[in-house]
């Protein structure tokens, strides 16, 4: 035994990154231990170790923070943008750094996760976990059965890809439009987009309901608040940790 953290672990640990995206920025020479740059992926940092990311000191969490931000449209989900669009750093309330539990398209509002807890948002990201999410999409053109079967039988995507079956729950359908929720295991980059692009029904509107155990309700676009303790605990059930 050791009483060191392997590097990726306390990164991710320092809500830095997750475990995987921190092996990048070892392998990319970004990750200083007391100094020296260390490209070794299984490097163990010990009690009292200084590490540095890209020249700034970085330490695990003394108190690790959860918030669910109601992202609203045109907000890109990063924490800063070359671009210089608006982020979710910009709605966050002043306090620990968090990072963004995956992401929504600058299209797309909803709930968005964000903690310091980087081994928690690495299992919630996990495909291993299959964490569901419940989008409500707002469709061009009347879904039909057709339509509805084949999203639960599964789509073939662009590129060649098969999103999984999903349950649909049909919220409305007009002449011109429909609404209806889908869940997701899976994610794939635009995956609702893609799944009804497939099907010929171009997405307007798209809500994040669910993330997991944690709902959206009526928080108000924009607005941020912590996690109560029953959703925290609900969370870390996910994957079965013991912490
Ligand atoms: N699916 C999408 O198409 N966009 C998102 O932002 C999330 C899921």
């Amino acid at each position: 035994m050791t009483d060191g953290t392997r590097l990726n672990k306390y990164l991710a640990q320092a809500g830095v990154a997750s475990r995987r995206r921190a092996d990048e920025l070892i392998a990319q020479g970004r990750v200083r231990v007391n100094g020296r740059v260390t490209r070794e992926l299984g490097t163990i940092v010990a009690p009292g170790d200084r590490v540095d990311v890209s020249g700034t000191a970085v330490e695990p969490a003394a108190e690790y923070v959860y918030l669910v931000l109601h992202k609203p449209v045109g907000v890109v989900t990063t924490l800063r943008d070359p671009q210089r669009r608006r982020t979710v750093a910009d709605l966050l309330p002043k306090g620990p750094r968090v990072v963004p539990v995956g992401r929504l398209d600058y299209d797309t509002a909803g709930v968005l996760l964000l903690t310091n807890d980087g081994e928690l948002a690495n299992r919630l990201l996990h495909p291993r976990f299959g964490v569901e999410k419940v989008y409500r999409a707002t469709i061009a053109g009347r879904l039909d059965d057709d339509d509805v079967r084949r999203l639960r039988e599964g789509v073939l995507l662009d590129r060649g890809e098969r999103a999984a079956g999903v349950p649909v729950r049909v919220v409305a359908v007009r002449r011109d439009y429909s609404v209806v929720d889908v869940t997701l295991h899976e994610g794939r980059n635009r995956q609702v987009r893609r799944m009804f692009e497939a099907l010929d029904h171009r997405v307007s509107a798209l809500v994040r309901l669910r993330f997991g155990p944690i709902a959206l309700g009526d928080l108000p676009a924009g607005r941020v608040r912590p996690l109560g303790d029953k959703e925290r605990a609900a969370l870390r059930r996910i994957g079965q940790s013991s912490k």
